[in-house]
């Protein structure tokens, strides 16, 4: 669904070049969940950015069904955006005056939502997401955890083929890692969603397979825990299942 080839990309700086990423190459299918994990420095960021093609490498290909990201049309790539990818960046830059519904809402308003289906399906994410409770709040209310869930409701509310993650559980507990990450364990394989995250520790991603380790821009190892466990029903997959057995 998703194939990096060979992709390379520098950034030049006024104190010289820094290369971000070295000829990674790496593929990501439907239903699953593809952890990398690196220090700060490594080149997670700049990896998702490409991957996304909200950057263009400067060698090398990004490919999505087919078609290369950095060839698309201007019409079909924003259509990729509001239909097919939600990202999810580790520093999101938020109103905090806004309320969380109108917040986690505005990808779907952006996408012409009527007013009751978005309220529903902003309600689901957030259950799905464990911070209903946080619906009526804004977002200056928020503790950093409860953050993090609701950027993640927020990309998971367009039901995207195609999840991109930047470190989604860095600012939260223990417990709430392993929450969130069965939660995008069973996005993967329930909704059958491409789910990529990134993460500074291989811990955090025991549920990922793969598990690709980034460092100074170079994929260097992998490993397949292969974890299995607790498993989460979202709302989204039950209609979708209701609607398919129906
Ligand atoms: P990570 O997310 O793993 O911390 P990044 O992708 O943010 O890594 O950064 C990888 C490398 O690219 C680092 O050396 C960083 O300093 C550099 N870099 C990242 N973004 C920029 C940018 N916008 N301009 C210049 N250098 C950058
Ligand atoms: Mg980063």
């Amino acid at each position: 669904m998703l194939r990096l080839e060979g992709v390379s990309k520098r950034y030049s700086r006024p104190d010289g070049a820094r290369v971000a990423l070295d000829d990674v190459s790496l593929s990501l299918d439907r239903g699953q969940l593809l952890g990398v994990f690196g220090p700060s420095g490594a080149g997670k960021t700049t990896l998702l950015r490409v991957a996304s093609g909200l950057r263009s490498p400067d060698s090398g290909t990004v490919v999505y069904n087919g078609e290369r990201l950095d060839r698309m049309p201007a019409s079909e790539l924003a259509r990729f955006r509001r239909r097919e990818i939600a990202c999810v960046w580790a520093t999101q830059p938020v109103q905090e005056r806004m309320s969380v519904l109108d917040h986690v809402a505005l990808p779907l308003l952006v996408d012409g939502c009527g007013r009751r289906s978005t309220e529903r399906r902003v309600r689901e994410a957030l259950l799905a997401c464990a911070v209903e409770r946080c619906t009526g709040m804004e977002l200056r209310d928020l503790s950093d955890g409860e953050r993090q869930r609701v950027a993640l409701a927020r990309g998971l509310v367009t039901e995207p083929r195609l999840l991109l993650a930047d470190s989604p559980t860095s600012s939260l507990s223990l417990a709430e890692q392993e929450d969130i990450m069965s939660l995008l364990a069973a996005l993967a394989r329930e909704a059958r969603v491409a789910v990529l995250i990134t993460a500074t520790d291989a811990q955090t991603l025991l549920r990922a397979d793969p598990v690709l380790y980034l460092r100074d821009g170079r994929l260097i190892g992998s490993e397949s825990p292969s974890v299995r466990g607790k498993v989460y029903r979202f709302p989204a997959v039950r209609s979708r299942q209701a609607a398919s057995d129906a």
